[in-house]
């Protein structure tokens, strides 16, 4: 079988048979813009602040990308570590737009039914969600509580998870950053149809 060599990461051997030349194009129609004009010259990874938590750096994403590297790209805990914070795609000097690219990544994933089970990202998004279509806003504590059961997969994990942290979100209440009782917006309705309508144009465009 043959087998090209390319640094992603130093000394990794890439088989051709596990790589899908169409994934990039497939990227850049979600989001990812730009993708196939990344030269590599590290940018995104120097200023990342959450690179240091990452399997793959954004620079060896967006080489992995390239090189069709479909199912490592998508089972990275890396697209769930991105921050959004939008540093390196403000920096690109190729307009790689690698904040919709993470985003787009995630999609995709979540699309294709990556088996996620050890990253709890997912897990995270789902239960933000879930309460802030029904508040309209966040409401920590029970953030913390849908995350703990999604994540842990059973009561006794997600007691002792929630056990764990206690003591931090206790500070938290005290210093008036985290609220005790949950606020619902006026509108919330309105933000429930705003949400279902997206989710509908998101099955129609696919
Ligand atoms: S900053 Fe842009 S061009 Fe440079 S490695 Fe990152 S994505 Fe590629
Ligand atoms: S948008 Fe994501 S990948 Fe880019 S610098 Fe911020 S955290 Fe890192």
């Amino acid at each position: 079988m043959a087998e090209v060599m390319a640094q992603v990461v130093p000394q990794q051997t890439i088989k051709l048979k596990d790589c899908d030349p169409n994934f990039v194009k497939e990227v850049i129609k979600a989001g990812g813009k730009n993708a196939h004009i990344c030269f590599q010259c590290g940018t995104c990874t120097a200023g990342c602040p959450t690179v240091y938590a990452m399997d793959y750096t954004p620079r060896q994403i967006l080489r992995m990308v390239n090189l069709g590297m479909k199912d490592k790209v998508l089972q990275s805990g890396t697209i769930w570590l991105c921050a959004s914070c939008y540093t390196c795609q403000s920096r690109c000097p190729r307009g790689v737009e690698i904040t919709s690219l993470m985003g787009a990544l995630k999609s995709l994933a979540i699309k294709e039914g990556v088996d996620v089970k050890n990253i709890k990202g997912p897990a995270f998004y789902n239960s933000f969600i879930d309460i802030a279509m029904s508040n309209g806003r966040m409401f920590e504590p029970m953030l913390f509580l849908k995350f703990a059961m999604k994540s842990e997969g059973s009561l006794t994990g997600a007691a002792k998870a929630m056990m764990k942290d206690a003591p931090f979100g206790m500070k938290l209440v005290m210093k008036g950053k985290m609220a005790f009782v949950p606020h619902k917006i006026k509108q919330s309705k309105q933000l429930k149809t705003i949400y279902e309508n997206i989710k509908k144009m998101e099955g129609e465009s696919e």
